[in-house]
């Protein structure tokens, strides 16, 4: 069986050549699947009966998501959807449209996408790594998530205009699948996403930042650091290696100097963990005078025992930061009274709901 939404628009024409028809029939299945969203390969009208019938005994199919279950926030921003994918999971994905936010007349809509089920990382301050590894996800499921949204907002006239890899699991620890989904997502020919509006974050695989450094793609990285030290690090990261933030910081060099993209560094922000002055002023040392530019994130709650800073707590160590020269933004989170937001994505939660 091969899904459809896994092709690349040059397999999808090498298939149509190789089944002994024009190039011309690959738009003609490409177009429908990013824009009318078939739900299987009959419901591609233009293409002719019997062509239709050799793709099915050739064993093409069309995988779409199946919707479980939806929860919106009360402000109508957030959505979280627990989707049933073509491998029998669960896996959870959520839109947020800020109203706030809006370009050419229309919402930021931007689809926070998940790469695996549960995840090998174990940060203790993660829903998803607190639940183990489950499996890693294909570039069709991965796909499959956004196409899933882009049919619900399509109904409004409203599009997809961003992605962030920020949803369970570790894309790194995926990276051919997750590569696969992004240049499908990003071909002209596929969903045609701008790269510029694509983020992948990354707990700091240093083989894999280099990777995507590699790729000639204008995508946008933001590595989880968490922490100035290693030994601190450790503690919060279970998974990283002794050198951690000396390969994190070299590594994001490195994609900067490929790419010529600012890396976002993520910081969750935990009260008497990583909050004290004398770590913000660690974290300045470590990432002065580079263009590094630090996203800090009060934690979310999530089951483990870490609490989110004061308000001052918080802006204070973004001022020592700004004092040192760093730049430093801090992300309000949506969603979290529908468990939506960073970290608190896991599914054995929401099936119980
Ligand atoms: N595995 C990748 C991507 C998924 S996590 C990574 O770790 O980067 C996406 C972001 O959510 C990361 O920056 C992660 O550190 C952050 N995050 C995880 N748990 C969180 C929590 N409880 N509160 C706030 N952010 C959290
Ligand atoms: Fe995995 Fe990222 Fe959660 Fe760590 S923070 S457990 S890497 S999903």
């Amino acid at each position: 069986m091969t899904d459809l939404y896994r092709l690349l628009p040059e397999e999808m024409e090498k298939m149509v050549i190789d089944m002994g028809y024009q190039r011309y029939r690959a738009d003609q299945i490409l177009m429908p699947l990013y824009f009318k969203f078939p739900k299987s390969i009959a419901d591609i009208k233009q293409l002719p009966k019997k062509m239709i019938a050799e793709m099915v005994e050739a064993g093409y199919t069309i995988g779409s998501a199946k919707e479980i279950h939806r929860v919106t926030s009360e402000d109508g921003d957030t959505t979280k959807l627990l989707l049933n994918l073509t491998n029998d999971k669960s896996v959870e994905t959520v839109l947020m449209q800020y109203e706030s936010e809006k370009e050419n007349g229309l919402p930021r809509s931007t689809v926070c996408v998940s790469t695996q089920i549960g995840c090998a990382m174990g940060c203790t301050f993660c829903a998803t790594g607190q639940m183990g590894f489950e499996t890693n996800l294909k570039a069709e499921h991965i796909v499959a998530q956004v196409v899933h949204f882009e049919e619900i907002i399509e109904q409004k006239k409203e599009h997809i205009t961003n992605l962030v890899f920020m949803g369970m699991g570790e894309p790194m620890a995926n990276y051919d699948e997750m590569i696969r989904a992004v240049k499908i997502l990003t071909d002209p020919r596929g969903f045609g996403l701008g790269q510029r509006h694509i983020t992948i974050s990354t707990i700091g695989i240093k083989e894999g930042i280099e990777k995507l450094a590699d790729e000639d793609l204008q995508i946008g990285l933001a590595i989880s650091l968490h922490a100035p030290n290693n030994e601190l690090r450790k503690k919060l990261v279970p998974t990283a290696t002794k050198d951690s933030v000396k390969e994190i910081i070299d590594a994001g060099h490195y994609y900067f100097k490929k790419t010529g993209r600012r890396v976002t560094f993520e910081y969750a922000l935990m009260e008497g963990v990583n909050d004290s002055r004398d770590t913000a002023q660690e974290l300045a040392e470590l990432l002065r005078g580079n263009g590094s530019h630090v996203n800090v994130i009060p934690i979310n709650p999530t089951a483990g025992d870490f609490k989110r800073p004061s308000k001052s707590r918080v802006f204070e160590f973004k001022r020592i930061l700004n004092e040192a020269g760093v730049n430093c933004t801090i992300r309000i989170e949506k969603g979290t009274e529908i468990s939506a937001a960073c970290g608190q994505l896991r599914t054995d939660i929401v099936q119980i709901k």
